[in-house]
């Protein structure tokens, strides 16, 4: 099955060409002909499924048919980095379709946001905070939207921003066309899409099953040990590009110290970097000059690099929500990915959360060479030992 049945518009077409897309992936599949009858829709479907591909498609089809003004189509994000996301995927896919989208959210002028959003863009993808200063100083009218997308919405629920979607909605009155995409179903998502959505017909994907292109190991270790080990996973084992997640903001930027201090090309992505050192990070990353990225989970919301090979779990994530989403980032379309996780005894009950969702023991492996029972100073012992730093070699026990 390909393209063809969803008889988009010939410029469309081309588009999904250019971008080398051949078959739709299941939830453009499902949720793609809902969409375009004018329904409602609730997708439960996490990163790397071609989610945005999934709602962005029908509304460039939608917005073409009709030659109206004003803003038609709002997507809401919940980061600066997915929306850049959303707003690339929506020109690329809509390059020949003669539409413009604009991104809005904190952390850039607002003034230039403004004139830019008095030009009428007819597709806007924004972050909540922001979409609600431009509502109330009235530099952003909504009295033609058309389509609203709410993207991510569980994690926007994470991040406090529910009420601001409450005020965004209270300043659209009439009649619309409304998808809610989640990866997850928490209570409070439910109730907001029992209270905005219209007779909504849910499309669900793979819930809680993440890629089946990626592998997954858990190393076992002790707390103190994880920063050493680390760097010897780095060493050893054959990388591309590397995202490490840990759980903290400080964390993070004490690991990445480190691993410069060990001579590899590393910069965070967390939540107290200004815009242009979010950019620069994820540029660096994207072109291959930054082999390694330190992230926290909020930061790294909505990063696409396809050639991201490995997601090493610094620290366990918090739920199996949080580890799906971590590795989304991995094993993407048509692409083989490992998450590597490191796990210490504190960790027992996410990993058996972890292994009811994915039916499976998970492999366990140790790392040939590592001294397990060291104390605090053993990456000091090690290098006097051996008189030079850990040597590469294959060999996983
Ligand atoms: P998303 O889940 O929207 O973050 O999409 C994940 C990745 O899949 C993005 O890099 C898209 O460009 C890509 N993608 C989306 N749809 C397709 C498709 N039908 N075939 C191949 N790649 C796709």
């Amino acid at each position: 099955m390909n393209f063809e049945i969803f008889n988009f518009k010939p410029s469309i077409m081309a588009n999904i060409k250019d971008l080398g897309y051949s078959v739709p992936t299941p939830i453009q599949h499902e949720a793609i002909p809902l969409i375009m009858q004018g329904k409602d829709v609730i997708g439960l479907a996490q990163t790397g499924t071609g989610k945005t591909a999934a709602f962005v498609l029908p509304i460039l089809e939608h917005l073409q048919s009709r030659q109206n003004k004003g803003t038609r189509a709002l997507i809401v994000s919940p980061t600066r980095e997915l929306a850049e996301q959303t707003c690339k995927a929506v020109n690329q896919l809509g390059k020949r379709t003669g539409l413009t989208c604009i991104t809005v959210y904190g952390g850039e002028n607002i003034e230039e946001q403004s004139r830019r959003l008095h030009g009428n863009p007819q597709i806007v993808v924004g972050c909540p905070g922001r979409l609600l200063d431009h509502l109330w100083r009235g530099t952003m009218n909504l009295s033609s939207l058309e389509i609203l997308v709410i993207d991510e919405a569980d994690r926007m629920f994470d991040m406090g921003f529910l009420p601001d979607i409450r005020h965004i909605l209270a300043c659209i009155i009439q009649k619309r066309q409304t998808l809610l995409f989640s990866a997850t179903m928490p209570e409070a998502i439910k109730r907001l899409a029992c209270n905005i959505l219209h007779q909504p017909v849910t499309v669900q994907v793979e819930r809680q099953q993440p890629a089946q292109t990626v592998s997954h190991t858990l190393y076992p270790v002790q707390q103190h040990l994880k920063t050493s080990l680390l760097k010897e996973m780095i060493n050893q084992i054959k990388t591309d590009s590397v995202l490490v997640f840990t759980r903290t903001k400080h964390r993070a930027e004490r690991l990445a110290q480190q691993l410069i201090k060990e001579g590899h090309k590393v910069k965070t992505l967390q939540g107290n970097l200004s815009q242009n050192q979010r950019h620069a990070a994820l540029r660096g990353f994207r072109n291959g000059s930054i082999k390694i990225l330190v992230a926290t989970d909020i930061a790294a919301r909505g990063i696409d690099v396809s050639s991201i090979s490995h997601v090493i779990n610094y620290d366990m994530p918090d739920t199996v929500e949080d580890y799906i989403h971590r590795i989304g980032r991995t094993g993407r379309i048509n692409k083989k990915g490992e998450a590597l996780t490191l796990v210490t005894s504190a960790d027992k009950g996410k990993v058996s959360d972890l292994e009811v969702v994915l039916k499976a023991p998970l492999k366990r492996l140790t790392l040939k060479g590592f001294n397990y029972n060291a104390t605090q100073n053993y990456q000091k012992d090690f290098k006097r030992q051996n008189n030079q730093p850990p040597r590469a070699q294959n060999a996983i026990a």
